[in-house]
């Protein structure tokens, strides 16, 4: 990959030109370029958020709300994380994208409800390096008070791998967030290593159950038998569960079977720029 092919660079600049080809060179001048530019534009203000609903399919009524950065370009237009967020995390500047998306999540949420009634949480993905970041718990308050937004509207989301690293710590740092009424919801469930087991040792409120285990779950048995034994041992740990990912009407059928009812995905909608998702929820 061209984030290995740099690697070596850096290591030995002689022996780099083993594999330099061409295509090789070109996406390691894109992601050089990728660097520079992040740096100015969080002073440029060029990140946006947008907004997924999260809907209880049963009801159809909002549930939650996922805040997804974007990055709009000057010249390559709206960029999704995968265009920058591995960059931003090598380079360190995750934490203090992460810090502005925080707050600009929190302050557009509480303008929200002051002007409707919108009584749901919003999600906030945090990267593993603000989740070990020492001033995080400040990071948070600070965050709930400027904006004025009551903490039970604040979810944080991490995934299995965030905390992999050192258990006991992340289970201290779950419990500070918790402590301040913030919930903490567990991404991507499923495509970490680690055991169920360690489960019952987190003190979070809901799991989201990876995209991966929606993607043919309309025909396969397995998948959801998986999904099904989920639900349960959640229900049994008094954790919510939520489905992402959901794109067709077959698959949030299945999804039904297996008794989930909270759905995120295109099938209800994509995620939606700030007037979109005004307009389609405030008016
Ligand atoms: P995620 O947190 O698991 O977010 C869900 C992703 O799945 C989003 O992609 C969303 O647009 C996409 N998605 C939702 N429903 C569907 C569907 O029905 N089909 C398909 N194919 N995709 C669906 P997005 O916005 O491109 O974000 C990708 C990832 O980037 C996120 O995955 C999250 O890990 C990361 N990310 C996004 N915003 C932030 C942020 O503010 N901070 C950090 N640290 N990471 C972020
Ligand atoms: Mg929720
Ligand atoms: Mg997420
Ligand atoms: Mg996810």
């Amino acid at each position: 990959s061209a984030e290995a092919a740099l690697r070596e660079a850096k290591k030995s600049s002689r022996k780099s030109f083993f594999f330099y080809n061409n295509e090789l060179h070109q996406k390691l001048l894109m992601r050089l370029n990728t660097e520079n530019e992040l740096q100015s534009a969080l002073y440029n203000h060029q990140f946006v958020l947008y907004y997924q609903p999260q809907v209880d399919a049963c009801s159809g009524t909002l549930i939650g709300v996922e805040a997804l950065v974007r990055w709009k370009h000057p010249e390559r237009g709206i960029v999704p994380p995968s265009g920058f967020i591995s960059v931003a995390e090598e380079t360190g500047m995750i934490r203090d994208i992460g810090w502005w998306v925080l707050d600009e999540a929190c302050r557009q949420m509480k303008k929200w409800q002051e002007r409707g009634p919108l009584k749901v949480p919003i999600s906030v993905n945090l990267s593993f390096n603000q989740f070990h970041d020492d001033s995080l718990v400040k990071r948070v308050c600070f965050a709930l008070e400027a904006s004025g937004l009551q903490p039970e509207y604040l979810e944080l989301e991490i995934t299995e791998s965030t905390m992999a690293e050192d258990l006991e710590r992340s289970i201290r740092r779950l419990k500070e967030i918790r402590a301040l009424g913030v919930g903490v919801s567990l991404d991507d469930f499923g495509t970490g290593y680690s055991s169920l087991s360690y489960l019952k040792s987190l003190p979070i409120n809901q799991l989201k159950i990876d995209r991966s285990f929606v993607l043919d779950i309309a025909q396969s048995n397995q998948d959801q038998a998986i999904v099904t034994a989920i639900v349960s041992m959640a229900e049994h740990l008094w954790i919510d569960v939520i489905v992402e990912g959901i794109e067709t009407k077959e698959q949030l059928r299945a999804i039904e079977s297996c008794r989930c009812r909270a759905i995120q995905g295109y099938y209800y909608s994509r995620p939606l720029a700030e007037n979109d998702f005004s307009d389609k929820y405030l008016a």
